[in-house]
């Protein structure tokens, strides 16, 4: 039997390393900012809608004259897809279209034509198969009641007040945040950061404001780069570590979590919306899924924020981290909430853990997600045929080992990472080793929302440079 380790590496023998990285700030906005801010992300609608019926018709009617036998050359000429020929067109349009458009900054049509030419493209490159992954749809109109509400500025006076508690955006004027932008303002006073874009966006009932950030990170080294550590993600608590270190779930995790699944209750016997029939949800199931959804924004915060704290951790503290693959055949065969939080987890720790390591100049190692992490006896790697989930500990009937059940399954996947390492010079350090395998893209970094500049639509430039190879381990 083999698996397969893929082997994230780190960046290697640089001194510095410029990364996009976002931070994110609550705000506390008046009634007034809340409208004004509103009608921006309207204005990024309108013009979003009416350049997507605008592609629309073009397509519509060179698909009726086509079944007319007209030849290509004499068909509608196309419209461009692209950001700057979109926007060509609204700029002709806009003063029929919306005469209002002097009330918003351009940056608010901008946002929603963005967001269209990113759509468009994201259709036709999933068509013709230069993107992967699951097929992507034909842009949809955005509703007022379905789309979350968001503006997105990239030029014009976006900065951090002098007293980290306001930010100050074009048109939008000055803001208060709910908490201090301590940790972005130290980097913009020192020089090693700058502002490419902010977007304020309504999340879970709550305004935020994220700054995209050009960050000029000093290069690190891991206090402990030889020690290798097994991570093994848990319900009960957020992690168990191979050295046996028990991270304890965030604080009112579970009260949290409890509130939820009484609010979902709750609403699950309001009348809400169908489809079908295309009948509204009524008032009451209103109030209470608006509820619900601030309940589960607290229980996706308060995870992602003890998910932060370890991540963090373990990229500082350890030369190279082994985490599981996510266990899809798991998460469908599970429906227990409890679980469904603690999976919906796995993709971001190894999402933080990825780009937290690069940075630190360690190395993450993510095992394969068919290696029997809990079954294998880390004494002696015995694998057993069985294991109900409900044994807590495991229980060697080989050897006699009697350990933990999660220190158990995050021994295992650190002894795989340091039979890995053995096997190869390529992986024995993240930071100026020799390695024999070409540079790729980062793995699980999710890109950045909001990081295109006004003028072009794509991708962020790569996060450091990083390599990611398959190795094959023979157990
Ligand atoms: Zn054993």
């Amino acid at each position: 039997m083999s698996y397969r380790v893929v082997i994230v590496l780190g960046v290697a023998g640089r001194e510095r390393l410029g990364v996009v990285q976002a931070y994110r700030f609550a705000l506390d906005l008046t009634p007034r900012q809340e409208r004004a801010v509103l009608a921006h992300a309207g204005a990024a609608r309108v013009a979003h809608n009416w350049a997507l019926a605008r592609v629309k018709a073009v397509m519509d009617q060179r698909a009726v004259e086509r079944t007319y036998g007209t030849p290509d050359e004499q068909l509608t000429p196309t419209i461009g897809w692209s950001l700057p020929a979109l926007r060509r067109a609204w700029n002709a349009a806009k003063a029929d279209v919306a005469p209002w458009w002097t009330e918003c900054s351009k940056e608010a049509f901008n946002t929603g034509l963005d967001a269209l030419a990113r759509g468009l493209k994201n259709w036709s490159d999933s068509r013709t198969g230069k993107r992967a992954g699951h097929p992507v749809g034909f842009p949809r109109f955005k509703s007022r009641r379905r789309s979350t509400p968001s503006v997105r500025f990239t030029t014009g006076a976006i900065r951090v007040e002098p007293d980290r508690r306001h930010v100050v955006l074009p048109r939008l004027g000055r803001l208060k945040l709910h908490e201090s932008a301590r940790k972005l303002a130290r980097r913009l006073e020192a020089g090693t950061a700058r502002i490419v874009s902010a977007t304020v966006r309504r999340d879970g009932g709550r305004w935020y404001v994220a700054f995209c950030v050009d960050v000029d990170r000093a290069a690190r080294t891991p206090n402990q780069p030889e020690v290798v550590v097994g991570v093994d993600l848990g319900v009960k608590h957020l992690a168990v570590l191979s050295t046996g270190e028990v991270e304890p779930n965030p604080r009112h995790l579970h009260t949290a979590a409890r509130r939820m699944r009484r609010l979902a209750r709750r609403a699950s016997r309001r009348v809400g919306p169908d489809r079908r029939t295309g009948r509204r949800g009524s008032r009451r199931w209103e109030r209470a899924s608006v509820r619900l959804g601030r309940a589960h924004a607290r229980v996706a915060h308060l995870r992602r924020d003890g998910l932060h704290k370890l991540t963090t951790r373990l990229a500082r503290e350890y030369g190279t981290v082994v985490v599981e693959d996510l266990n899809v055949a798991g998460m469908l065969a599970n429906r227990r909430l409890a679980r469904h939080i603690a999976d919906a987890g796995f993709a971001e720790l190894r999402r933080q853990l990825a780009y937290k390591t690069s940075w630190g100049g360690g190395r993450l190692v993510v095992a394969d997600r068919w290696y029997p992490s809990s079954k294998t006896c880390s004494g002696c790697g015995t694998v057993k045929t069985k294991l109900a989930l409900s044994e807590r500990t495991y229980t060697c009937t080989t050897c006699g080992l009697v350990l933990d059940r999660d220190v158990n399954a995050a021994r295992n996947l650190a002894a795989l990472a340091v039979t890995v390492a053995g096997s190869g010079p390529e992986t024995r350090n993240g930071r100026g080793a020799d390695r024999k395998t070409p540079l790729a893209g980062l793995v699980a970094v999710k890109r950045q929302p909001g990081t295109a500049k006004a003028g072009n639509t794509g991708t962020v430039p790569p996060q450091g440079r990083t390599s990611n190879h398959e190795l094959t381990h023979a157990s």
